[in-house]
């Protein structure tokens, strides 16, 4: 029995599985597993609908399972990857570890958030990359309306209603982008809110926008979301973030419940702790074939490798992982079966960015295309490429439910407290009326008896 190992069920790893589990689907000799921490993919480009309350969180990730028939999956943590043992350790929900052997090995664990050491960037705000991501983003938005609502002190509904996208790349415009679209809806609902009381500011490092395009599409999205109020701050480095403010340099502190963190990836963690070939970001070198240098049985493909191409590497998106991910269970075959192995090489068609109320920037064959135009493109390209017709159905009708139904306000409390209190420090009781400053300079909390004084005031 040959086994072959796919660690990872993201984008990489999920289009690979789904392609050995048909190349050797006749094949009783050769045995496919794919593990994953979830038992979904998550399609990521769907992630900022999700936080803005567009999609429904489950529509955003078709389950693994679905991608396979013969072969088998498992929800585990992977543990560690053992390349002379030729094991992985996996541990299951139950907290029991297991060695799986194997064969052949793919890796496609994918990125994390770097924080890039920006202190209090990690503790103090929200990571758009997992679905519990998106949906905390959502929660969050929720109960600030619900708290600037009641809120009497001007300074404290300010911060409230301010909210900062740290990163100028397609997370970070389309996120804060729907973010923005998203309170504009719910508005309806908060009658003591008005538009001018929210304040949207978007800072990058780099010169333009979308960075990653041409940049005309970053000219045109900048001018787009400035036309909408969004103060878009190029050349801007975020220095520190605290539970209410964060500091830009330049610029100083800007007061701010919520930074949607979008300021880039670094490879897993598990990854960079491999003793095999990596790049000095801790990327693991593959060739051409997306074979591991020196290790013919290895893999390694998506965000966590360095793919190259002519002189640099392929850029970590979506679009080449799941590539990656067909070419590597092809010369995974072509080794097992016989036959000619695949080298990488892929030109996507063009990249896709949504600026929600119904605007998108678009390069297609290296055009810029603009406004509604490119955001029915983005919808018709992502429904298309949405795995699982369940899912595609599922999401069609979300989108034509925010066309004809007011936006959803219901705010769930998921992790047990209102998630307000995850932007504000622990350990602070505060004057009626709204926070001072503490000695250490920190906005305080109001305690339990204040908020239920001020609810019972308002009322
Ligand atoms: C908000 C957002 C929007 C994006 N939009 C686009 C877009 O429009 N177009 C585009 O091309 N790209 C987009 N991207 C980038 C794209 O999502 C990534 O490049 C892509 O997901 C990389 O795929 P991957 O399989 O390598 O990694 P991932 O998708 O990160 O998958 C890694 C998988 O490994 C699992 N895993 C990790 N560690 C372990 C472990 N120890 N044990 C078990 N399982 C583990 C994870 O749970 C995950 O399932 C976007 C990214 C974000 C965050």
């Amino acid at each position: 029995m040959t086994n072959i190992l796919v660690l990872g069920g993201g984008f990489a790893g999920a289009y690979a599985a789904n392609t050995l589990d048909d190349l050797f689907k006749h094949d009783d000799d050769v045995a496919i597993t794919l593990i994953s921490r979830n038992n979904y993919m998550v399609f990521t480009p769907l992630l900022a609908e999700v936080s803005g309350n567009v999609i429904e969180p489950h529509h955003a990730v078709p389950p693994l399972r679905s991608f396979l028939k013969k072969a088998r999956f498992q929800m585990a943590e992977v543990r560690e990857i053992d390349t002379k043992a030729q094991h992985v350790v996996v541990e299951h929900l139950d907290g029991g570890t297991v060695n799986l052997p194997y064969d052949y090995l793919v890796i496609a664990l994918g990125s994390d958030t770097n924080y890039r050491r920006v202190p209090g960037a990690q503790e103090n705000s929200f990571d758009l990359k997992t679905l519990e991501d998106a949906m905390r983003l959502r929660t969050h938005t929720l109960a600030l309306l619900e708290q600037a609502d009641v809120s009497t002190d001007p300074e404290e509904r300010h911060s409230l209603l301010s909210f900062v996208g740290a990163g100028g790349g397609y997370a970070g415009v389309e996120g804060l982008s729907q973010l923005q679209d998203f309170t504009k809806r719910a508005l309806r609902f908060y009658p003591t809110l008005r538009r001018e009381d929210f304040t949207f500011t978007l800072a990058t490092r780099g010169e333009e926008l979308l960075g990653e395009g041409d940049e005309r599409l970053g000219r045109y999205a900048a001018n787009v979301l400035r036309r909408r109020g969004v103060k878009v701050r190029t050349g801007v480095t975020v220095k520190e973030v605290k539970p209410d403010k964060v500091l830009l340099e330049p610029g100083g502190w800007v007061s701010a419940y919520t930074v949607l963190w979008a300021a880039g990836i670094e490879v897993n963690p598990l990854v960079r702790s491999l003793d095999l070939p990596k790049t000095k970001q801790g990327a693991l070198i593959v060739d051409g074939h997306l074979q591991v240098k020196d290790h013919p049985n290895i893999f390694a493909l998506g965000d966590c490798a360095a793919v190259p191409k002519e002189d640099t590497t392929y850029a970590p998106t979506a679009q080449n992982a799941s590539r990656e991910g067909i070419v590597v269970a092809r010369n995974i075959h072509a080794r097992i079966r016989g036959g000619v192995e695949e080298t990488f090489d892929f030109h996507p068609i063009g990249t896709l960015a949504s600026l929600g109320s119904h605007q998108a920037v678009a390069q297609v064959w290296g055009f810029p295309v603009t406004g509604f135009v490119a955001w029915l493109m983005w919808r018709a390209v992502y429904l298309a490429k949405l795995p699982e017709r369940g899912r595609k159905v599922r999401v069609f009708i979300d989108w034509v439910l925010e066309l004809l139904l007011h936006t959803d306000i219901v705010q769930i409390r998921v992790e047990g407290g209102p998630p307000i209190e995850r932007a504000r420090p622990d350990d602070a009781p505060v004057a009626p009326g709204g926070p001072t400053e503490s000695e250490e300079g920190k906005p305080e909390r109001p305690d339990e008896e204040t908020v239920e004084a001020s609810a019972a005031a308002s009322q």
